[in-house]
C-alpha cells in the first residue's frame, strides 16, 4: 500500500491564479501510482474540484452543522464539491480555541457524511519535556473520540514544536509514538479495526526526510505544510514511494 501523502496548503497562495499554477503543476508531474491529497483554502476548493486529476481534495476544516452560521462551511458544501478528506484538529486551530469537544463534534459530522477525517493530534515542547507526550496524546484521542464507532479515519501525530520549525520529530521519537497511538486505539475499538486506521506523521517533513518516517518510522503517511507549496518538492517527496 502506498504512503497517504497529505499537503496542508493553509493560508495560502493568495490568488486562485496561483493556486491553480501549483495545483497544474502537481498534477502533470505527480506519479500516477501515488496517493496524494492536496487541502488548500476553501476559496479554490470548487475551481480545482473541477479539475480531472489524480489528486484528491482536503478541506483544512469544516462547521458541523447547517444553517444559520455566519461565516462557516458545512460537511455537506464540501461533500457536494467533491471533497474527500476534512483536516479536523490542527494545532493551528487548537491554538485559536478549537476545543476537544468542539473537535468531536466535527469528527462526528465528518463521519456521518462518509468522507475522511484526518484528525490532528500532539504535543507541545514543554509536553515532551515533562515527558507527558503519552498522556496528552491519549487525552487528546480520548476526548476527540469520544462516543465515535469505528469508521475510515486517518490519524496525523503532528507534534507542535516540529511544525514550521525545521525541527522535525527524530525517527526514534515518531516510531515509538506512533506506536502509543496504535496502543491506544486498539483499546478504543477493537485490534484489527486499529490496524485499519493510517497514522501519519507531520511537522518539517521535506524530501531529505520523508521516506525515514514512512521506512524507519513505520508511518503510513505524511501530512506536509510548507513542502507542499513547493511543487517540485512535493514531486520529489511522491517518488520516492512510487
Ligand atoms: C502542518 O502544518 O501540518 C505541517 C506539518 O507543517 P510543516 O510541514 O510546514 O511543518
Amino acid at each position: 500500500m502506498k504512503p497517504l501523502i497529505v499537503g496542508n496548503w493553509k493560508c495560502n497562495p493568495e490568488s486562485l491564479k496561483e493556486a491553480q499554477k501549483l495545483f497544474l503543476e502537481l498534477n502533470k508531474r505527480m506519479p500516477k501510482k501515488a496517493q496524494a491529497v492536496v487541502c488548500p483554502s476553501f476559496i479554490f476548493l470548487k475551481d480545482l474540484a473541477a479539475r480531472k486529476s489524480a489528486l484528491q481534495l482536503g478541506a483544512q476544516n469544516c462547521f458541523y452543522q447547517s444553517g444559520a452560521f455566519t461565516g462557516e462551511i458545512s460537511v455537506k458544501m464540501l461533500k457536494n464539491l467533491g471533497v474527500k478528506y476534512v483536516i479536523i484538529g490542527h494545532s493551528e486551530r487548537r491554538a485559536l480555541g478549537e476545543t476537544d469537544k468542539l473537535i468531536n463534534l466535527k469528527l462526528k459530522a465528518v463521519l456521518k457524511e462518509k468522507l475522511i477525517p484526518i484528525l490532528c493530534i500532539g504535543e507541545s515542547k514543554k509536553d515532551r519535556q515533562n515527558n507527558r507526550t503519552a498522556l496528552k496524546l491519549k487525552n487528546q484521542l480520548k476526548k476527540d473520540l469520544k462516543g465515535i464507532k469505528f469508521s475510515k479515519m486517518v490519524i496525523a501525530y503532528e507534534p507542535i514544536w516540529a511544525i514550521g520549525s525545521n525541527n522535525p520529530c527524530r525517527i526514534e521519537e515518531a516510531t515509538v509514538t506512533k506506536l502509543l497511538i496504535k496502543k491506544y486505539l486498539r483499546e478504543v475499538f477493537s485490534n484489527k479495526k486499529a490496524e485499519e486506521i493510517k497514522i501519519l506523521y507531520g511537522g518539517s517533513v521535506n524530501k531529505k526526510n520523508a521516506s525515514l518516517y514512512i521506512k524507519d518510522a513505520k508511518m503510513d503517511g505524511l501530512l506536509i505544510g510548507g513542502a507542499s507549496l513547493k511543487a517540485k518538492e512535493f514531486i520529489d517527496i511522491l517518488k520516492q514511494f512510487c
